[in-house]
């Protein structure tokens, strides 16, 4: 493993990683020429894979004929082109499309409009965002604050904290049955008690991960959770944030993660698989009344510089491009559901696989001291790095959290690219069961 001895890089984890030479499709090479296969894409990021040549075209394309226009300077083609794009992929009434360079940055740029919108309606207030533990919405303070992650936030309290949180629909752990609309009803009700607690009149928005990510490790809300939580923001003039940064583009089998329960949020945010890795891009998305009502009351008071350049947009137009000429979404789809179906089958094998969850090629496994209780692995037999740098000497990569439903647990997100076939989802296996046993 080529690993760099002096770094003056510093990120979160102290771990040294290989260093990266060469990307295609859903392998990559260190600089000694060592193969890895990317099983989660990244951070679920990379989902048409790397290096595809369409894209890289279309990216030589536009920075030939230029790689940044001043968006107060410069209407561009590829970033109207891309707006009408989305527009047309979002739900109805989600016209109005705002670009920036990321996840964080998308939903920072959510909770000014919100805040922007509630003057303009004559709501002043209104201000509290609600959100759920565990969630990740980013590492801005804005978007921290919303973060039910206590471990990434601690350090940074007091900060403004928005709300009191309500936990994640984790029936997995609670016992309840996922498939019965009863129990989503009785998640989605949370919300409700929290609204009526804090004063309805004070609650700007609600924020939800559709499918969770990072933090809940691909949690699938039970029936009835995602229409019924609609209803409850809806009753109490609340708005809807869909936080697709991680689901958006296509991961779950649909473009949007709502999509599978036919809800439409107010505001959506996406990033992640929108540019797929070849640039930093992201959106919020909003009904045309809320923006409207922002630019009758004298505009968005947001920005960021980067935001909307032409060729970030030009590449997240051939990404979208791609997903559709490759019929990527039924390729989550169907190969997700393979993939799943192999991981489920691992529990028979390894007593300390608790759970294996998700939808598309959003998948993730837990691992558990005791499958009967769900009690976590204690601290010292915590399998969160170890089992990831195992994996990486067989030479796949996957992703790890330990965090799950206000408790401390081991779980691991398998996302290869969406353009991942039935073969190689047995190739991941092999490397997966050899890193396990
Ligand atoms: N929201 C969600 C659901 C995410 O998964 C992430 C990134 N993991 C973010 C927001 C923040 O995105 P970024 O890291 O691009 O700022």
């Amino acid at each position: 493993m080529a690993v760099r001895q002096k770094s003056h890089l510093f990120y979160q984890s102290h771990n040294r990683r290989p260093v990266l030479d060469q990307a295609r499709g859903i392998y990559m090479w260190d600089v000694d020429g060592e193969r890895y296969l990317d099983g989660s894409s990244g951070a679920m990021v990379c989902n048409i894979g790397h290096s595809n040549e369409n894209v890289l075209q279309a990216m030589r394309r536009q920075m030939e004929k230029s790689t940044f226009g001043y968006r107060l300077h410069f209407e561009t083609e590829p970033a109207e082109l891309l707006a009408s794009k989305v527009a047309a992929l979002s739900p109805e009434g989600l016209d109005k499309v705002f670009f920036v360079s990321g996840g964080s940055e998308a939903v920072e740029s959510a909770i000014k409009l919100a805040r922007q919108y509630a003057l303009a309606s004559d709501q002043p207030k209104r201000w509290k965002v609600i959100s759920r533990y565990p969630s990740y919405h980013g590492c801005t303070l804005g978007a921290l604050a919303l973060t039910g992650f206590t471990s990434l936030s601690k350090p940074f309290d007091p900060m403004m904290r928005v709300m009191p949180k309500i936990p994640a629909p984790t029936a997995y752990l609670d016992g309840l049955d996922p498939d019965i609309p009863e129990t989503g009803y009785h998640y989605a009700d949370m919300l409700e008690q929290c609204i009526l607690e804090e004063g309805p009149e004070s609650v700007l928005a609600f924020i939800v991960e559709p499918v969770g990510g990072a933090s809940t490790g691909a949690l699938v809300p039970p029936a009835g959770y995602m229409e019924r939580i609609r209803e409850i923001c809806t009753r109490y003039n609340i708005l809807l944030i869909h936080d697709e940064v991680m689901t958006g583009g296509g991961r779950t089998g649909r473009f949007f993660a709502g999509e599978h329960w036919g809800v439409s949020p107010d505001i959506l945010v996406l990033s992640k698989g929108f540019s797929a890795g070849y640039v930093p891009l992201g959106a919020m998305i909003a009904h045309n009344d809320i923006v409207d009502a922002v630019m009758a009351g004298g505009g968005f008071l947001h920005g960021f510089t980067y935001a909307g350049n032409p060729l970030a947009c030009a590449a997240g137009l051939a990404v979208i491009e791609q997903i559709e000429a490759q019929d990527l979404l039924k390729n989550a789809e169907t190969v997700g559901a393979i993939l799943k179906h192999r991981l489920t089958g691992l529990m028979a094998r390894y007593p300390f696989i608790g759970d294996v969850r998700g939808i598309g090629l959003l998948l993730a496994f837990e691992l558990v001291s005791d499958r009967n209780t769900m009690q976590p692995l204690p601290k010292e037999l915590s399998a969160f790095d170890r089992l990831v740098d195992i994996a990486y000497s067989n030479g796949l990569i996957i992703y790890s959290r330990r965090t799950r439903g206000g408790l401390e647990g081991d779980h691991f997100l398998v996302c290869p690219p969406m353009i991942t076939t039935a073969e190689q989802v047995e190739e991941i296996m092999i490397m997966l069961i050899r890193s396990l046993d």
